[in-house]
Parts: structure tokens; C-alpha cells; sequence
């Protein structure tokens, strides 16, 4: 496991200065954690409610939890005054109950709001002109406790770099339709999350702020 220092070593000389890394430590266990952790990684992302929860009170306390994965109506009270940024935010509804219950608790929750421009069925998100429409028709507005502060969104699996990398492009460009009209008067809209294992680097290329690495960092993982 010492292997978790040298990766994150390696990985961070090659980032940007400004680029944010996200450890996606979903699957592994706290030990795991804890190497990263003393390697100075503060950063850490996970993809389910329960683990998230399980691993909190096991981590110190400067941990900043990013939540990533699909997020169901019933379980976002859990995570209310837990995360620095839920980078998943797939659904008008969902959006809608974080705000409500982040009001309740006297909480701001910050979140990004999840495209999809990937190729699978399976991927959740928005599609680029669907978000759009939310922001222009003041969908943002009606924000009571949340602040969104960008897009995330996922390539296409494939190994057609062509295709992730207009995935990547088209991410970016509706990150930049949003932030740079002034009609919509969006403050702390900065943030393009996009970029995994095997295609961060591209992301980058491609404008990414924040990338979101497990398997080069942890190892495979064991589901
Ligand atoms: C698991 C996951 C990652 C990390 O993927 P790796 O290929 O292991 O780097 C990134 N983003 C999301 C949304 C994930 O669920």
C-alpha cells in the first residue's frame, strides 16, 4: 500500500496548477484511505450513501468528501452538512431536495450539476441543451441553500479517443455557454469536473479543474 504515495505523487507532478484532484476512493477501505491521507490527499470522493457515511467518522476531520455517484431523493438527507461538493447532481428533483433540506438543516450545500454528453443509455445527467434551459428559464434562481458551482460529466467508454475527446469538448463549451451570459448572473460558477483513470490528462487538455482518479491511485477495485 505504500505504492497509494508514490501514485499520488506521481499523478500530482503532472497536474496544472489550478486542477484539483479528487481521490475516488469508493470500494476501498479506510486504510487505504488513511495512506493517501498521510500523503497529503484531502480530497476524496465516493460513489454511495452508505459507504460515505461508514467512512466519515473513521477519517480526520479536514477530509473534504466529494460525493460522485447517483444520488437517490431518499438518502440526500444523509449527506446534508457532510460533503463539500456533490458533484452528481442528475435531476431538477434532486436539486430540489437538496435545496429544501439543506434550508431545513440551516445548511449551504454546494454541487455541480451532472451532464450527459456519453455515448451508454446507462449514464444519468443532463443533456447540454436540458441544462441550458434550466438556467436560461431561472431554474437557479429559486435557490434557497445551494450554491451550484459548475458541470461534471463523464466521456463515453470507449477507447475512440476522438469520441471522449468531443465528450470532453462539449462538456466544456456548455460550462462556458452558462457561465458567460450575464443574463443568467451566475457568481462561483467555476468548476469543470471531468476526467478518470484512463483519460484525465485529455480532460485537462480540454479545460478540466478537477479530475477524478481511483484506479491509478488505489489499484483496481474489488466489487
Ligand atoms: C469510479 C468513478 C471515478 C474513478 O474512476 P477510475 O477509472 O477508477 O479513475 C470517477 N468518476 C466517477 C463518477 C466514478 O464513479
Amino acid at each position: 500500500m505504500a505504492e497509494i504515495a508514490e501514485h499520488l505523487q506521481k499523478i500530482k507532478a503532472g497536474l496544472p496548477e489550478g486542477v484539483t484532484l479528487v481521490a475516488v476512493s469508493k470500494f476501498h477501505p479506510v486504510e487505504a484511505l488513511m495512506e493517501a491521507y498521510n500523503a497529503g490527499q484531502r480530497v476524496f470522493g465516493e460513489s454511495r450513501v452508505q459507504e460515505l457515511v461508514a467512512k466519515i467518522p473513521q477519517m480526520p476531520q479536514d477530509v473534504q468528501w466529494h460525493f460522485i455517484g447517483h444520488l437517490q431523493t431518499n438518502k440526500v438527507k444523509q449527506l446534508i452538512g457532510h460533503t463539500t461538493l456533490i458533484e452528481s447532481v442528475d435531476s431538477e428533483r434532486l436539486l430540489r431536495k437538496i435545496d429544501d433540506l439543506s434550508a431545513e438543516a440551516g445548511a449551504t450545500t454546494r454541487v455541480l450539476m451532472q451532464l450527459h454528453v456519453a455515448q451508454e443509455e446507462t449514464k444519468f445527467g443532463f443533456y447540454p441543451d436540458e441544462l441550458i434551459e434550466f438556467f436560461r428559464n431561472g431554474g437557479h434562481t429559486t435557490l434557497k441553500a445551494t450554491h451550484i458551482c459548475g458541470v461534471m460529466g463523464m466521456a463515453t467508454n470507449t477507447d475512440n479517443m476522438e469520441r471522449v475527446s468531443q465528450d470532453f469538448q462539449k462538456i466544456a463549451d456548455t460550462f462556458r455557454t452558462l457561465r458567460d451570459d450575464p443574463t443568467l448572473g451566475l457568481s462561483g460558477f467555476d468548476t469543470i469536473s471531468m476526467g478518470m483513470s484512463g483519460d484525465y490528462p485529455l480532460a485537462i487538455s480540454h479545460g478540466a479543474t478537477l479530475v477524478r482518479i481511483g484506479t491509478d491511485i488505489f489499484g483496481a477495485r474489488e466489487y
